[in-house]
């Protein structure tokens, strides 16, 4: 069995890899996260992947392209429904289609280690793009270990995203340290 494992970013790509590789599998993974912005945070992720891939001997396909802001918005205009479904669809629809073309039998994706993603979607729209492309996703549910892959990104000194990838993932976290500290600030005693 040759599975494609689509990676977000190194960290997640530890523990998911080693999940894989454990029933008898060869596993070799991808980088395609066109969401993300602004193109210095990609950059940044992209090396972060390289050193991950290098600690934990997964070989890599050459990343995938990145995308203009105006693209990747243009990308999630086209597909109805939520805007994480969409985000998820162009990066698992390209997956399926690279292990297709690349002789791989199944793929699947590191953001099922992540308590932050919507499983039940990813389940959805991994098994849209594997119908077409003919190739099987393989899901499981790797939120358990999430702790221990941040841990082993922690150990390794690697870089660890505070916002999911698109530029409204930061606006979102800046919102909710905006509402932290003024709560902070209305529960601070006066006078
Ligand atoms: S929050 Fe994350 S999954 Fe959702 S659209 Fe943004 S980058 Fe994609």
């Amino acid at each position: 069995m040759k599975l494609l494992l689509h990676c977000c970013c190194g960290p997640c790509a530890l523990v998911t890899a080693d999940h894989f590789r454990s029933s008898n599998t060869a596993v070799v993974g991808w980088f395609y996260n066109p969401n993300v912005h602004p193109v210095e945070e990609h950059a940044r992720r992209a090396a972060t992947m390289a050193a991950a891939a290098n600690s934990a001997n997964l070989a890599m396909l050459p990343d995938g392209p990145a995308m203009t802001l105006a693209d990747f918005l243009l990308s999630l205009a086209r597909v109805s429904g939520p805007r994480c479904s969409g985000c998820y669809l162009l990066r698992l629809r390209a997956t399926a289609r690279k292990a297709a073309e690349q002789g791989f039998n199944a793929f699947s994706s590191t953001l099922l280690i992540s308590p932050y993603q919507d499983l039940a979607a990813i389940a959805e729209v991994g098994k849209e793009a594997a119908g077409a492309a003919g190739v099987e996703f393989r899901f499981a549910d790797l939120r358990d270990e999430y702790r221990e892959s941040c841990g082993r990104a922690r150990d390794l000194g690697l870089y660890r995203q505070s916002y999911c990838g698109c530029l409204f993932s930061a606006l979102e976290r800046a919102a909710r340290r905006v509402r932290r500290a003024v709560d902070r600030a209305c529960a601070a005693p006066t006078g």
